[in-house]
């Protein structure tokens, strides 16, 4: 597969940004201050950060057992899934519902999207899926596994037939694989040269840092490169998310935490009566609220007054109105969090 030919003929054409680190005494070539504030040790604010995060690249390829060559990093994943679609074009074909921005950008950027509804396990719809492929020929095609809103992991076969099948490239945005007991797809990039991992620091303590991975072979880094902004990620996040990946006990600690307290919630959730909730692989849970009729008083309970009446009591989930009707979404908390979100649901309920 010639990944050159597969971006826009623009994007083929370009150079990338050369913003080359020269060793020096007095750095006086980048018009940056000569004044700065320590704000960690390391950190000068003066100087604009490394614009390939070379440390912080060179320790995560070491977490994800890559090559450095084969990662780049982001402004939150939400930058690189745009950087993509920047560099390859449309169609874009992603199954709905799934994150919504693949969708959003694709439209940003006056490429054609395709969506395919998830069956109604939320899983791919496989035949659909081929079809598609072969006659629409997308240049991209977006997985999030496991899939936002949904919480499950699409079936690995049906990914695999997908990345078999396609001419153009399959990226599976594995946002939520940290809190997944199935394989990462990780390990089947060496075979599979047109595979695109995304991989984030958000959903495990750094949203506020956007700190982003893409992994893949080195001739898609190379065109993605291309358009990817030269100081894309700053210092305080380089340095953060280094130090935060090196003692990464802590990081798993936390990530186990969740784990524990979602298979609770899980359970606590299914004693209630008119919800439905549905397995999650990710740090959230997907649950659908079967409206009830109050016989006393003639209200109603469903979906959307009950997420308006946990907001008057304080509790923030997602109404995912629109979406897929009757369901909200719930993020796993803190367990002090957790019980009063339940608290207060069985309250409502
Ligand atoms: N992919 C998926 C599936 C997501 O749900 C999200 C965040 N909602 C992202 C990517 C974006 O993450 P980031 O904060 O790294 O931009």
């Amino acid at each position: 597969m010639n990944i050159k030919k597969l971006a826009k003929p623009n994007v083929r054409a370009l150079r990338a940004y050369q913003a080359k680190e020269i060793p020096c005494k007095i750095k006086l070539d980048a018009n940056e201050s000569p004044y700065g504030f320590k704000v960690l040790k390391s950190i000068r604010t003066n100087k604009y950060p490394d614009p390939e995060a070379k440390e912080l690249r060179k320790l995560a390829a070491k977490e994800f057992k890559i090559k450095t060559e084969n990662i780049l990093h982001g402004n939150g994943s939400d930058e690189l899934i745009y950087n993509l679609i920047s560099t390859f074009g449309g169609p874009v074909l992603y199954p709905v519902p799934t994150f919504t921005m693949y969708g959003i950008i694709s439209q940003a950027l006056g490429e054609k999207k395709i969506e395919i509804p998830l069956d109604k396990y939320f899983d791919l719809d496989i035949n659909e899926f081929i079809k598609t492929i072969k006659k629409k020929k997308p240049k991209l095609v977006f997985l999030s596994s496991p899939n936002n809103p949904t919480g499950n992991s699409f079936s690995s076969d049906r990914i695999l037939r997908i990345v078999k099948q396609s001419k153009g490239l399959v990226v599976v945005d594995e946002a939520y694989q940290p809190f997944s007991d199935k394989k990462s797809f990780l390990l089947l990039l060496k075979k599979h040269k047109n595979l695109i991992i995304l991989r984030t620091l958000s959903k495990i303590g750094l949203a506020g840092l956007r700190v982003g991975f893409m992994i893949a072979h080195r001739d898609i880094i190379h065109e993605v490169n291309k358009v990817r902004l030269p100081f894309n990620l700053n210092s305080l996040s380089q340095k953060i998310a280094f130090d935060v990946i090196q003692d990464k006990k802590r990081m798993h600690s936390f990530i186990k935490i969740i784990k524990a307290e979602r298979k609770k919630l899980f359970h606590e959730m299914k004693k209630i009566d008119c919800l439905k909730i549905y397995p999650s692989d990710a740090n959230f849970i997907l649950f659908r609220v079967n409206p009830v009729k109050n016989k006393v008083s003639g209200g109603v309970k469903n979906a959307d007054t009950i997420y308006k009446n946990l907001l008057k009591k304080g509790v923030l989930i997602r109404n995912i109105k629109g979406i897929i009707d009757g369901c909200l979404r719930v993020t796993v908390g803190t367990p002090k969090e957790n019980a009063i979100f339940l608290r207060n649901l069985k309250q409502l309920l």
